[in-house]
């Protein structure tokens, strides 16, 4: 059947047109839910999701022959916009060479000593280069564990770190979108000894050490959430969780998948002046490759196999394609901090978006630090999972249906953050801007 459609007219609205929704239609016989992680899903606002065929810049183009303004930006890792031309030379030149071999490689030490010199937490200490973010999250935890040699862990209700067992439990992003925050499939046992405070709450997480003096292994957090939405750690909060795990042994996991590298060059923890004990790295870092990294004190991560007896290992870790992206990535980073820029461009959209809300009467708070935002549809402040909650979701579904029909694409969720990156010019701004006044404009007569 899709042989025979004619091939679409170029177009702004998003939503998903005939091509689109047969693919998906082919997609959801074969794949669960006809995508490849949940977070892709539309269940929240409605309707199928859009097929993407390409992607350059600040822009993706749909199989219906949309060109949207994207700020999805591959879930974070596009800081730099799609298709970076000199990221791409990089992994074109590495794949001639071997796609994957397995053993040592000098880039990928180049790539270790890099990290090392540009986030604090890691200078004087060891990095492992493992492939996503959740196996970074994970290897982190048994290190921890294995370095303390206590179980517990504590981590913050809507905090997401990847779909490790120990880690569903009261989870953010698709976990929350979808109500699953703890999955089916997880043993008991598994999150038996997870603990979870909500975030900017330093008394919970006094109580919770008290009540469990002397077997945590590890506080693992976003230092600025961005799995419930974006949130801001309140002045203070991350310096008083530093001070606590300090004093109680317990180790500091900084899980900055989504703020490394991109809300500074050595990540959230730079920003803030906190070095927690050990730090996750993904998303920013891989250019748009499968590549993370964990790393952190040398003492703690001495622990790691083969010098210690934490076993963590990976066929693919470390591989030419994602260590040329990663280090050409750093490169343009370093080369040209894009920090400013970024502030600028994502405060535009920020301010933009309430200047429209407040025009048309609707309710909006919009947290942002650096190229990071989430507009959540209520009375603020939203400063942990419970406030990000009250979000009105029925507007926020008529909010992005609207976007997508002017061609922006946010995404489906109001659990997430959006993603500006360097390649979001005047002219793709202003398309938004024209996009959110609309869109909130129809959120009083719709929703
Ligand atoms: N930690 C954080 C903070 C994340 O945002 C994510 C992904 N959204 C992960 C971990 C998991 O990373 P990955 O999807 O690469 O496994």
């Amino acid at each position: 059947m899709t042989a025979k459609m004619a091939e679409p007219e170029p177009t702004r609205d998003g939503r998903a047109g005939p091509w689109s929704r047969a693919l998906f239609a082919r997609a959801e016989r074969v794949i669960p839910g006809g995508v490849n992680s949940p977070v892709r899903a539309f269940a929240a606002v409605g309707g199928e999701p859009p097929f993407v065929v390409r992607a350059h810049g600040a822009h993706i183009v749909t199989r219906d022959g949309a060109t949207l303004v994207d700020y999805v930006g591959t879930w974070g890792p596009a800081l730099l916009g799609h298709a970076h031309p000199e990221i791409v030379e990089a992994v074109c030149r590495a794949a001639r060479d071997g796609l994957s071999f397995g053993a040592a490689t000098a880039a990928e030490v180049e790539l270790a000593e890099r990290l090392c010199e540009l986030v604090p937490s890691l200078r004087g200490g060891l990095v492992r280069l493992v492939c996503s973010g959740t196996e970074a999250t994970m290897s982190a935890l048994r290190v921890a564990r294995g370095f303390t040699g206590r179980d517990k862990i504590v981590k913050m209700d809507g905090g997401y770190h990847g779909h490790a067992d120990m880690l569903l439990a009261n989870a953010g992003s698709g976990a929350a979108t979808l109500g699953i925050p703890g999955s089916k499939g997880v043993p008991d046992a598994a999150v038996r000894d997870t603990l979870t405070v909500p975030f900017n709450d330093v008394e919970a997480l006094e109580r919770c050490f008290s009540q469990h003096r002397g077997v945590i292994a590890a506080v693992i957090v976003e230092p600025v959430p961005g799995n419930m939405g974006c949130v801001l750690p309140q002045p203070n909060y991350l310096q008083r969780i530093r001070e606590l795990t300090m004093t109680e042994g317990v180790l500091l996991i900084f899980d900055e998948v989504m703020t490394g590298f991109r809300l500074a060059l050595g990540g959230a923890q730079e920003l803030f002046g906190i070095t927690p004990d050990l730090t996750c790295l993904g998303k920013v870092v891989g250019g748009g490759l499968p590549l993370a990294a964990y790393g952190g004190r040398r003492d703690v991560m001495a622990s790691v196999a083969p010098l210690g007896a934490v076993y963590q290992a990976g066929t693919l870790s470390g591989n030419p394609l994602g260590t040329a992206a990663a280090l050409t990535t750093l490169e343009l980073l370093r080369r040209d901090p894009p920090y400013a820029q970024l502030e600028t461009s994502a405060r535009h959209v920020c301010e933009a978006l309430l200047k429209a809300a407040q025009v048309h009467g609707v309710a909006l708070t919009c947290n942002r630090i650096g190229s990071m935002l989430t507009p959540f549809f209520c009375d603020g402040p939203v400063l942990d999972h419970a406030d990000a909650q009250k979000s009105d979701r029925r507007r926020f579904a008529s909010f992005h249906r609207d976007l997508l029909m002017r061609g922006v694409y946010v995404p489906p969720s109001q659990f997430e953050s959006w993603f500006v990156s360097t390649a979001h010019d005047a002219r793709t701004l202003e398309t938004t801007v024209a996009a959110a006044e609309a869109a909130f404009a129809n959120i009083v007569l719709h929703a």
